[in-house]
């Protein structure tokens, strides 16, 4: 794959305008259950993506998805958080059968191929929005499933038996914004709701070494980010990933554009005190890139 062609991949799609949930009608909103029952705490996941390729590729990090979802219970429902979906203003997907978005370009045929039939969860999708207080989240029924979302949650129930929904990033806002933001959806750990932030926690496609995409090495200020951030989460040091922009060169070599780093802040944010941290995939590939993964709980 060349340069070029890994760069237009990895360019998000415009976001579609979504329709609004304005035709919902109040007695539909009055009708509003819970729908899902209380279950024990979930465990909550930030996974590194990396390429999209990971999606058909049999490689360590595919074990590593495969691995974590085997170590946790079967999940009502899954929210995902994606660093491929960004809005201005916050959506949510709601409709019952959401469609594999193949948001790149210049792959095998084999990716484009790749389907993850997974159902939505219009249900999740309302509980969700009702949670949310900080800002209005609008029902969305026009983007469905990218690749942030697929590429990984197909390794972790390959069976799409699962319902999944996505949360956008509203590329707005403060990194303490989504924050605080995650932190209103925590009640969904408790019925049984896996949440996953899908991105990278360094990720630098200007500096990632073209000639060298499948080797796993880290630039030295790669390293430098990644172990810094790996003692923060370990730490809970949330405060100082929060303030990422004051964290010195290697960071902001890491994070030149913040869409794949925010989702690492929403899984931090639904930690609560006794929960234990887990990193696994624990690798930087092709100089500017890590695919370090936590699991939380
Ligand atoms: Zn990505």
């Amino acid at each position: 794959m060349d340069r070029k062609t890994f760069l237009k991949s990895l360019v998000p799609l415009v976001a579609a305008v979504p329709i609004t949930a304005a035709n919902m009608k109040l007695n539909e909103l009055n009708k509003m259950t819970e729908p899902l029952g209380k279950t024990g705490k979930m465990p909550v996941f930030f996974l590194g993506h990396g390429s999209p390729m990971n999606a058909i590729e049999e490689n360590e990090f595919v074990l590593g998805f495969r691995n974590i979802a085997k170590e946790i219970p079967k999940p009502n429902a899954i929210l995902c958080i994606s660093a491929h979906w960004e809005t201005k203003g916050t959506f949510v997907t709601a409709m019952e059968k959401p469609t594999t978005i193949h948001d790149f370009g210049g792959f095998p045929k084999a990716l484009f191929d790749v389907q993850y039939p997974a159902p939505g969860s219009p249900d999740l999708a309302r509980e969700t929005k009702e949670l949310i207080t900080k800002t209005k989240v609008v029902l969305d029924d026009k983007w469905g499933l990218d690749h942030g979302a697929w590429s990984v949650i197909k390794h972790l129930y390959p069976n799409a038996d699962i319902p999944v929904i996505q949360m956008s990033l509203d590329y707005n806002q403060a990194p303490q914004y989504h924050y605080e933001l995650a932190q209103q959806i925590k009640s969904l750990r408790e019925k049984g709701v896996l949440i996953i932030g899908s991105g990278n926690m360094v990720h630098n496609l200007g500096m990632v070494s073209w000639n060298r995409l499948n080797e796993n090495f880290g630039f030295d200020w790669a390293i430098e980010a990644n172990e810094k951030m790996k003692k923060f989460i370990l730490n809970s040091d949330h405060k100082s990933l929060i303030n990422f922009r004051s964290q010195g060169k290697a960071f902001d070599l890491a994070i030149p554009t913040p869409e794949h780093y925010l989702p690492l802040l929403y899984s931090l944010a639904l930690k609560d005190e006794k929960d234990n941290i887990k990193l696994f995939n624990d690798e930087a590939v092709a100089g500017a890139l890590t695919m370090t993964s936590v699991k939380i709980g």
